[in-house]
């Protein structure tokens, strides 16, 4: 019996020559291909302009750079999250405020950032949770009628949708990962996506040192520019090894999701009308890609998330506890960006798993997770 693994990426041959490529280009910095990389990426996101970096936080963080937050501002962000968004304001000197999330969807919604707002508060960092589109305009409202700047980090979100159009596109800023836990892989990698010029400008300059004159253009040119350093800059450049990676996965990126979409609607098929487990499902305003399939269960389900890990490990299959709670991890005990109880991301992080979702997985083993999940409720109503 194989293992079923909860994510695989889904490479081919075609990224395989897509690499090759490159190498035999001689070129495997960042290039022409980090450029096309970039140009088709916001093609398809819909936004103005997109700069790759290195990962998806290094992307926040010069989100927060051209953005304008300071050492000294406050910055909501989500505890119910992947610990590199709370890491993010920290790194410009900023603070992370911790907000709770909905149930339903595990996003941030307008009450729930409302309520931890501090007068240092000068942007929020909202997350599409394992690819579930948090709502964005009432977010948007908040930000607009006080001045402040909304970053999307959108790391998982990559294939989702919001009222129709990709999402990521309504935030003043917004940041994406491309690490084998996404749909979309170059390795590693990520990328800013903005409609704001100066800031895409700015975050482009940042990313390679503040150099005024790329390396790229350097070497284009036969006379080499002297380039000055405006400020302190980074080294956060993507190579175009990882961009022709990108490239050929951006191509499968719509299909990917359509597979993705189906094993999940195979999933909540399976577990409707099960007592005490509930699946994540579409919100009404958008489209999830299903980065994370998780399911929550309560005292009726019977066991609890550990026991249901536990039967699934033993069944051979690999689930993961659902998402993080960044404030209680070690690294933010006692913080002070714990400003109020956050009941509800307690609760999804203690009683939430994420089941297994890729492209390759095909339906017999999907069947196979579905029939483990299940085993005690068969057993009681003497099914099989
Ligand atoms: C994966 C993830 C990140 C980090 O992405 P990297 O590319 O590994 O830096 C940040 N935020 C969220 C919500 C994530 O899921």
């Amino acid at each position: 019996m194989n293992r079923i693994s909860v994510m695989k990426p889904w490479l081919g041959t075609a990224e395989t020559d897509a690499v090759a490529e490159v190498i035999a280009s001689g070129w495997v910095a960042q290039g022409p291909r980090t450029v096309a990389f970039e140009e088709a990426f916001a093609a398809h996101q819909q936004v103005d302009f997109a700069v790759a970096t290195s990962s998806c936080t290094t992307a926040l963080q010069l989100a927060l750079l051209v953005a304008g937050v300071k050492a000294g501002d406050d910055v909501v962000v989500p505890s119910f999250s992947f610990v590199a968004t709370a890491n993010a304001p920290t790194y410009v000197g900023a603070r992370p405020v911790f907000a709770d999330v909905e149930e339903l969807t595990g996003n941030v919604t307008a009450q729930t950032v409302r309520a931890v707002l501090t007068e240092k508060t000068t942007a929020l960092i909202v997350v599409d949770q394992g690819g579930m589109p948090l709502d964005l305009q009432p977010l948007r409202a908040l930000c607009d009628e006080l001045g402040l700047v909304l970053i999307e980090d959108a790391a998982c979100g990559a294939g989702s949708t919001y009222r129709g159009a990709p999402v990521g596109a309504g935030a003043d800023v917004s940041a994406w990962s491309f690490h084998p836990r996404k749909l979309l892989t170059t390795g590693e990698g990520g990328m800013l996506t903005t409609n704001n010029m100066q800031w895409a400008k700015r975050a482009r300059q940042l990313r390679e040192h503040s150099m005024d004159v790329s390396a790229a253009e350097r070497h284009n040119s036969t006379l080499a520019p002297a380039e000055s350093y405006k400020e302190v800059g980074y080294n956060f450049r993507m190579t175009d090894l990882q961009a022709a990676l990108g490239l050929v996965q951006l191509d499968k990126l719509d299909t990917m999701v359509a597979r993705r979409r189906f094993l999940a609607s195979r999933y909540q098929q399976a577990f409707a009308n099960v007592p005490g487990l509930r699946c994540v499902t579409d919100p009404e305003y958008g489209t999830s890609n299903f980065q994370s399939f998780w399911i929550e269960l309560g005292p009726q389900f019977g066991v609890d998330r550990e026991g249901l890990l536990e039967r699934l490990a033993e069944d051979g299959i690999s689930a993961r506890r659902g998402i993080m709670a960044s404030h209680l991890q070690p690294a933010y005990a006692g913080h002070s960006g714990i400003v109020s109880p956050l009941p509800v991301t307690e609760h999804l992080t203690a009683n939430t798993l994420i089941l297994p979702l890729y492209h390759q997985l095909e339906e017999h083993e999907q069947d196979r997770v579905i029939t483990s999940v299940l085993s005690n409720v068969l057993a009681a109503t003497g099914g099989e």
